[in-house]
């Protein structure tokens, strides 16, 4: 498995997004809010890996209060799989936990799910895997 990207949770896009691409000296190669997560992503490469900008759109959302407890930081590594249902059949069959039951449609035209941090030394792992061209 690859690192497809580094997820950071920031609290304002507008003010990451230029210093990333200074850091990084790339431009942002794309922004997009999932809904269903409530939160904005701006999209960097580094290499061969790329780094996501994660912004809550809500007080729900899952970045919200990631920031709130631990305040703006690395929040989840992203691997690359070539099937994602068949790699999350084998890590619940060895005990990690699986926090979908289904992949879900996350960002960057990404399958994705996402693995409990207590049973990964407390980093939140997600899985992705690019969707089939349709
Ligand atoms: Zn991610």
């Amino acid at each position: 498995m690859k690192i497809e990207h580094l997820g950071i949770a920031v609290k304002n896009l507008e003010v990451s997004i230029p210093l990333f691409e200074q850091l990084l000296s790339t431009p942002c190669y794309k922004t997009e809010s999932v809904a269903s997560e409530n939160v904005s992503t701006a999209f960097f490469m580094a290499g061969e890996s790329k780094i996501e900008l994660l912004e809550a759109t809500s007080e729900n959302s899952a970045i919200a209060k990631f920031i709130g407890k631990k305040g703006e930081g690395i929040h989840h590594i992203a691997f690359e799989v070539e099937n994602i249902e068949a790699e999350m059949r084998r890590l619940s069959a060895l005990g990690f936990e699986v926090l979908n039951t289904v992949p879900k449609d996350g960002a960057d035209n990404k399958l994705v799910c996402f693995l409990h941090p207590k049973t990964t030394n407390g980093v939140l792992i997600e899985l992705c895997q690019e969707k089939p061209k349709a």
